[in-house]
């Protein structure tokens, strides 16, 4: 008799880097392993997957997991390591006060995750000091937001990239960094004729595919948008009508930007640009309604990001380019969940469900979560938090999914600053990262779920939230991160605070907040699916916010179509930015800029795509490029060692000599650790001077000095 093998089971699930957020079929082998393909279904991504994505299948190895909890390097059990969490929580609160206590969290954490971290410190603890890697990603653009619109919301959708016929891409090597949507934009062009234009002063892999490639000088990008301002207003290109009914701000702003960049000749000026190539483009963009500017870590991770976003906003506000299919300013967040920390209150200037610190918004949240020790005002951002660590303020910290001693600005210090700590714990996959293998005078070390183990929601950068599902086994002992905080939670005597049977509950409760005394006030809103139930969580398929408080599932792709924004009168904010400068200027001893990112095929500290030998293969070593006139005349040759040097620290990378980066710039990717190269952590170089609005740190602009290494 022929018994029919069972058909494997299929899992949609969604990919766990970047913010694109494709769906993603996993179908597991029963040996811990799974086989990957795009899913066809989900509309980021419509089956395709990019080279990290599409290599998920070969990362899925237990190699260097964290696997039992650990006390100061010794093996523990849950128990003892969950007593001594909350114990030392307790006890430092009450000899410190609660804001001695911080939590970093991260971007890859879910967004069920996120919300019982934010509950329990915001809450319960009643400390401010939490904030996340998403810090270092795109709290500019949120500021920004907020700036212009009175909320952080992403006016648009992925459709506006299939429908722009102009897409200005901004400090974004999108065709590595967010490449399934590059995809579109080709596809676009391949369909439509859609322009594309890439302001970058990198002529990466994006710029190369530009039909106008902007390599203009680092940090000069508010000259560029003002110099557009200008010019669109001198044009008679501006939707009068639109500023005049639905903005405020706008004369301020253009004489602001007049002082700038008041015409195409200084505009080419200040950013270094050829005069045809300016005027090339401000033509580009006054002629087509249909334009879509996107913007990046190149634009957020800046000392000046916040007015470097506004200035783009403040183009679209004066074109009335908003709310409209091919239209809008586009932020793309960087990683997988930087969009569904926002929605919690991850961000130390967040309180929860996009709400802030007025009265009447901790009242609310005080009332909702029944949380007498709520706090009433903004914690420590990163950049200052672990300043605070460093100066003995900050005496328990809590760091989740992350690895701040190979990502921060000043990393050494981090480092440094960790082992001063009373109380350092650290929930995490991996045993060996820099930041598991560091120690405060307490450590303890709790094992996490990876990605494929852990279920969940993470929301990408078009607002759209999808299902993380689980479709391996646990390994060791392993938990949910909001499993092991609302232990902590019940160990520290909040009790039914922290009684959540599973995600789906906290996902009805993030949601129920999001909708609790609302009234369509705040841009924020999940009451469509505040009842939604165990079946349909399991089940349910991405869905896009706001969604209308009818109980309807049903969300929006585009706000701002009525010209209704989220400020008390209803009217969108021009900014008036200030002059580009950067923050630290080079020196004699420092004569070059030094840029920091990403490669094709590596993500954040490469944990997991450091498994992949395929992914491993396209840039194997850490390195530094530079320009060949630069490198000529220190006689460095492509393929040499070469020390880079700044203020912060030093690291050896190999050179690449190449036109890419402009002459006195140079380039390198944060993705090498101790634990993967050594003395090559690029995270060491930088200094990372905060913007004063978003607290976002720079990383693209850090004087260097460049020098041949004599050995080869
Ligand atoms: Fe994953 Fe981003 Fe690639 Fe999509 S584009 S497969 S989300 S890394």
């Amino acid at each position: 008799v022929h018994v029919p093998e069972p058909a494997p089971t299929v899992v949609k699930t969604t990919c766990p880097y970047c913010g694109v957020g494709c769906g993603v079929l996993a179908t597991p082998d029963g040996q811990g392993g799974a086989a990957i393909v795009g899913d066809p279904e989900h509309p980021a991504n419509f089956g395709r997957l990019c080279s990290k994505g599409s290599a998920l299948g070969e990362t899925l190895s237990l190699d260097g997991r964290l696997l039992h909890p650990a006390i100061d390097g010794a093996r523990a059990s849950w128990d003892d390591a969950l007593d001594t969490v909350a114990g030392g929580l307790a006890r430092i609160a009450a000899e410190h006060g609660p804001d001695s206590i911080a939590f970093y969290l991260s971007g890859q954490l879910l967004t069920e995750d996120y919300y019982v971290a934010n509950k329990l410190s915001k809450g319960f603890i009643g400390t401010p000091n939490v904030d996340t890697n998403s810090r270092l990603c795109m709290s500019s653009a949120v500021a920004a937001h907020r700036r212009a619109f009175g909320s952080d919301t992403v006016p648009g959708c992925y459709e506006d990239l299939d429908e722009a016929d102009l897409i200005v891409l901004v400090g974004s090597n999108t065709a590595w960094c967010h490449p399934i949507l590059f995809r579109r934009m080709v596809d676009a062009r391949a369909r439509r004729g859609t322009k594309l234009v890439v302001v970058d002063p990198r002529r990466t892999q994006t710029g190369e595919e530009a039909d106008l490639f902007l390599g203009l000088q680092p940090g000069t990008d508010t000259a560029l948008f003002s110099g557009l301002l200008v010019h669109l207003a001198d044009l008679g290109a501006l939707d009068a009508g639109f500023v005049e009914a639905h903005t405020a701000g706008f004369d301020a702003a253009l004489d602001r930007a007049r002082t700038i960049a008041p015409d195409v000749a200084a505009t080419a000026r200040a950013t270094g640009l050829a005069e045809a190539d300016v005027a090339a483009f401000f033509a580009l963009f006054a002629g087509t309604a249909r334009t879509v500017t996107a913007f990046s870590q190149g634009v957020n991770q800046s000392a000046q990001g916040t007015d470097k976003a506004n200035a783009i906003i403040n183009c679209h506000l004066a074109t009335g380019r908003i709310g409209k299919a091919g239209a809008g300013p586009f932020s793309l967040t960087g990683q997988p969940n930087a969009m569904g920390g926002r929605e919690v209150g991850g961000l130390a200037n967040m309180l929860a469900a996009h709400m802030h610190f007025a009265p009447e918004e901790v009242d609310r949240v005080r009332r909702f979560w029944d949380a007498p020790r709520i706090v009433t005002g903004e914690g420590l951002k990163a950049v200052a938090l672990f300043e605070a660590v460093r100066a003995g303020r900050i005496k328990a910290l809590w760091v989740m999914g992350t690895n701040p001693i190979v990502s921060m600005p000043r990393a050494d210090i981090v480092r440094a600053a960790i082992a001063k700590l009373d109380l350092y714990v650290v929930s995490e996959a991996v045993a060996d990262s820099d930041t598991a293998r560091a120690a405060g005078r307490t450590t303890v070390l709790l094992p996490a779920l990876a990605w494929g183990e852990k279920d969940g929601t993470v929301t990408n950068s078009e607002r759209r939230i999808s299902r993380q599902r689980c479709f391996l086994e646990a390994p060791g002992e392993a938990r949910a991160d909001w499993a092991v905080l609302s232990d902590v939670g019940r160990r520290l005597g909040f009790g039914g605070a922290f009684a959540f049977e599973g995600s789906a509950a906290i996902f009805r409760e993030h949601a129920a907040l999001s909708a609790f005394e609302n009234g369509g006030s705040r841009d924020f809103d999940l009451g469509g699916v505040r009842d939604i139930s165990d079946r349909d969580y399991a089940a349910a398929p991405p869905l896009q916010w706001p969604m209308p408080r009818a109980r309807s599932r049903e969300g929006r792709a585009r706000l701002f179509a009525d010209g209704r924004f989220y400020t008390f009168d209803g009217r969108a904010r021009f900014v008036a930015v200030q002059a580009p400068a950067l923050a630290t200027t080079v020196t004699e001893a420092r004569p070059f800029v030094l840029n920091t990112g990403r490669v094709r095929d590596h993500w954040h500290t490469m944990t997991r795509t450091g498994k992949s030998q395929r992914l491993s293969a396209h840039r194997a070593v850490p390195f530094v490029e530079i320009h060949p006139d630069d490198a000529a005349s220190l006689a460095i040759a492509n393929g040499d060692l070469a020390r880079v040097s700044t203020e912060a620290g030093s690291a050896v990378l190999e050179a690449m000599v190449t036109e890419s980066v402009r002459p006195g710039t140079l380039f390198a990717a944060f993705h090498w650790s101790d634990a993967t190269a050594s003395d090559a952590r690029v995270g060491a170089l930088v200094r990372g001077v905060p913007d004063p609005v978003s607290g976002q740190p720079e990383l693209k602009a850090t004087p260097a000095a460049i020098e041949p290494v004599a050995y080869r």
